[in-house]
C-alpha cells in the first residue's frame, strides 16, 4: 500500500508506523463503540427507557427531561469508552510523547466531559424548542442557530474553552514578536497576538495554531516548539499560521461547516419523519427518545464527508505552506522545521496515499518538504532577498 518516497528524507521508523497505526485502530474502535451503542439504543428502544426514567427523575418537566436524558447519554458513552481513552493515555507514555500525571489525565478527562455535557446540552434544550414549536421549518431555523453558534464558539474557544484545560501567555520574545511583525507588515496585515501554549505539561508534542475570530484571533506556539526551536525555524511555523489569517481559512472552514450542517439538518429532517411518520418508532417529532437518530445521521454524514473534508484541509494547508515559503528569506529553517516535528510528533513523514486520504488533515511531511525544496529551485534570487 505504501508509495515510494518521492523526496530524500528518511524512511518511517518501525515505532512510527506502528505508533500510527495503533492511533488509527483506538479512533476506529472508539468509532464503532459509539455507532453501536447508538444503533442499540435504537433498535432495542432502550433509548424509550432512558427517556421514561429521565421523566420520572426530572418530575416530568419537558425540559429538565430533556437535559438529564443527554447528561445519560453522555455518560453512557464515556463509560464505554473510558477503557479506550485510557489505553490512549498509557500508549503516548510507552512511546514518550507524554510525561502527564495519572491524576492530570483523570482531571482532564472529568473537566471535557463537564464541558461536552454544558456544550450539548445548550445544543439539545436549543434544537428542542425550535423542534416544538415549528414542526416544518425546524431544520432550516435550527440551521440558522447553529450558524450563529459556530460563528459565537470560534469566537469564545481562544478565551473561554481553551484555558479550561490549558495555560497561555502573550509571548515575551522580543526577537519572535519582531519578526511577526516584519512579517505581518509584509502581508499587510495584523494578527492581535502571539500566545505562549503551555503544552508541556500534558504533551511532548510540538504544535502551533490560528485561532479565534475578530478580537480574539491569535497565533498560538507550544512551548513545546518555543524551546526545542531555532528562531528562524519558529519563523517559518509563524510565517505558515499568518498564511492562514491571510486566505482566511478559519471563516471559509466556517462556511464549508454550514453547508454540510444544511445538508445534515436536511437529511435528519426527512430520517425523523420517516421514523415518526412511517415506522412509529416515535410519537412526535420532539420526542428526545430520537437524540440517537438524528446523531446517527450526523455520525454517518461526517464518516462519508471525512475524505473531502480532509482534501479541503489539506488544500488550506498546502496554501499556507506557499504562503509562508513566499514570506520567509529561506525555506531551509521551513524544511528543518517540519523533520523535526516529524521526529518530535513521531508523526509519519510518508503514509500511505490511502491513509492520506482517509484521515490526513496535512499533507504528508515528505510531501511538504518536497514542496519547498520545488519552490527552492524555482527561486534562483531567494538568497539574495531580504
Ligand atoms: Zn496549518
Amino acid at each position: 500500500m505504501s508509495t515510494a518516497n518521492p523526496v530524500t528524507a528518511q524512511p518511517d521508523s518501525p515505532e512510527a508506523q506502528r505508533y500510527n497505526r495503533i492511533r488509527r485502530w483506538l479512533g476506529i474502535a472508539d468509532f464503532v463503540i459509539g455507532f453501536g451503542l447508538l444503533i442499540i439504543l435504537l433498535l432495542t428502544g432502550l433509548t424509550g427507557n432512558l427517556r421514561d426514567l429521565a421523566y420520572r427523575l426530572g418530575q416530568q418537566y419537558y425540559t429538565v427531561a430533556l437535559v438529564l436524558y443527554v447528561v445519560m447519554l453522555m455518560l453512557l458513552t464515556k463509560l464505554l469508552g473510558i477503557g479506550l481513552d485510557y489505553y490512549g493515555f498509557r500508549l503516548e507514555h510507552n512511546y514518550h510523547l507524554s510525561n502527564q500525571k495519572l491524576v492530570g489525565w483523570l482531571w482532564d478527562q472529568v473537566k471535557g466531559f463537564l464541558v461536552s455535557v454544558v456544550l450539548a446540552a445548550i445544543v439539545a434544550v436549543v434544537l428542542y424548542s425550535i423542534l416544538r414549536e415549528f414542526a416544518i421549518h425546524w431544520w432550516l431555523l435550527s440551521w440558522v442557530v447553529f450558524l450563529g453558534l459556530f460563528v459565537l464558539m470560534a469566537q469564545v474557544a481562544p478565551v473561554v474553552l481553551f484555558p479550561i484545560f490549558y495555560k497561555f501567555e502573550p509571548l515575551q520574545n522580543e526577537d519572535l514578536k519582531a519578526r511577526l511583525v516584519r512579517l505581518s507588515e509584509r502581508a499587510g496585515t495584523r494578527v492581535r497576538g502571539v500566545y505562549k501554549w503551555h503544552l508541556s505539561e500534558k504533551s511532548n508534542k510540538a504544535n502551533a495554531a490560528l485561532t479565534g475570530l475578530g478580537a480574539t484571533r491569535r497565533i498560538i506556539l507550544a512551548d513545546t516548539l518555543l524551546d526545542n526551536y531555532s528562531p528562524e525555524e519558529i519563523e517559518a511555523v509563524l510565517a505558515h499560521e499568518l498564511g492562514h489569517h491571510v486566505h482566511r481559512h478559519i471563516l471559509k472552514s466556517i462556511g464549508v461547516q454550514a453547508i454540510v450542517t444544511l445538508v445534515g439538518f436536511w437529511a435528519a429532517n426527512l430520517v425523523l419523519h420517516f421514523a415518526v411518520d412511517r415506522l412509529h418508532m416515535f410519537e412526535t417529532m420532539s420526542d428526545f427518545a430520537n437524540m440517537p437518530l438524528l446523531v446517527l445521521v450526523a455520525t454517518i454524514l461526517s464518516l462519508l464527508l471525512m475524505p473531502a473534508l480532509n482534501a479541503y484541509s489539506r488544500f488550506n494547508e498546502r496554501q499556507a505552506d506557499r504562503y509562508a515559503f513566499r514570506s520567509i528569506s529561506s525555506v531551509v529553517p521551513f524544511i528543518s522545521s517540519m523533520n523535526k516535528l516529524a521526529n518530535q510528533n513521531l508523526a509519519e513523514r510518508t503514509p500511505s496515499r490511502l491513509v492520506e486520504w482517509l484521515f490526513h488533515s496535512h499533507p504528508a511531511i515528505s510531501r511538504r518538504v518536497q514542496a519547498a525544496e520545488a519552490w527552492n529551485k524555482l527561486q534562483p534570487a531567494a538568497s539574495a532577498r531580504g
